[in-house]
């Protein structure tokens, strides 16, 4: 999908190139010559990045940006300020309250072009990053398939292997006795013991090792069973 962006400008010959340059880079600009109509467009349609000038016909867009900053839906919406003047205190100001950059007018159509393109860059990565460090699910049983991954990677384990850590999964952080694992993972089967059990527990617990970089997750409770703890 194309990015959007808003440019606030109030000089059209200004919005005109700057327009232009952008739209040839692929993005959909969307103009607005007040303060007023910006707002009014943020609060229709969601934007990828702004341009934004700062001496406006009906307010400073340097206002705007605080409004924004302000704002959890627009808290990181990159922003790019155009100064009126080219003067320092637009720059300093600006980067103060929170502007991910700056240009002073006047500059080139395609500086402007690569910094704009710089920032969906950056904006981008910063959402992918976000994205894949939100907390995948440690453990996952297919039910169906009788599989259960571990971190995403499916753990090879024997059918019996497959029911003793299903049933130790449902039941995460509750010690089961040896009698209950016995019933879950061999049913009426009498020629299975206790020691079946730890058997089958030291290979399950080896094989979680080998899959998660040595963490136990199976702990001996003496007397009583076995835990799974997450
Ligand atoms: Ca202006």
């Amino acid at each position: 999908m194309p990015a959007r962006l808003l440019l606030l400008e109030d000089d059209p010959a200004i919005a005109r190139t700057v327009a232009y340059a952008l739209e040839r880079e692929g993005l959909v600009v969307t103009h607005s010559l007040l303060v007023h109509d910006a707002r009014q467009q943020m609060r229709q349609q969601p934007f990828d990045l702004l341009v934004l000038d700062v001496g406006l016909p009906d307010g400073s867009g340097l206002d705007l940006l605080r409004e924004l900053r302000g704002a959890p839906a627009t808290a990181t919406l990159p922003v790019l300020v155009l100064s009126a003047h080219g003067e320092e205190i637009d720059r300093v100001l600006g980067l103060e309250l929170g502007a991910d950059d700056y240009l002073a007018k006047p500059f080139s159509p395609r500086e402007l072009g690569a910094r704009v393109k710089a920032l969906l860059r950056r904006a981008s990565a910063h959402t992918a990053a976000t994205a894949t460090t939100a907390p995948a699910p440690l453990f996952h049983d297919d039910e169906a398939g009788q599989r259960i991954s571990l971190r995403g990677q499916p753990l090879a384990l024997t059918r019996r292997e497959y029911r003793l850590l299903a049933c130790l999964l449902r039941g995460a952080g509750r010690i089961h006795s040896r009698d209950a694992l016995l019933a879950a993972a061999w049913g009426d089967d009498s020629e299975s013991t206790d020691r079946t059990v730890d058997t089958h527990v030291k290979t399950l617990r080896a094989k979680l090792r080998e899959a998660d970089a040595g963490r136990e997750y199976i702990t001996t409770h003496r007397g009583m069973g076995y835990c799974l703890e997450l």
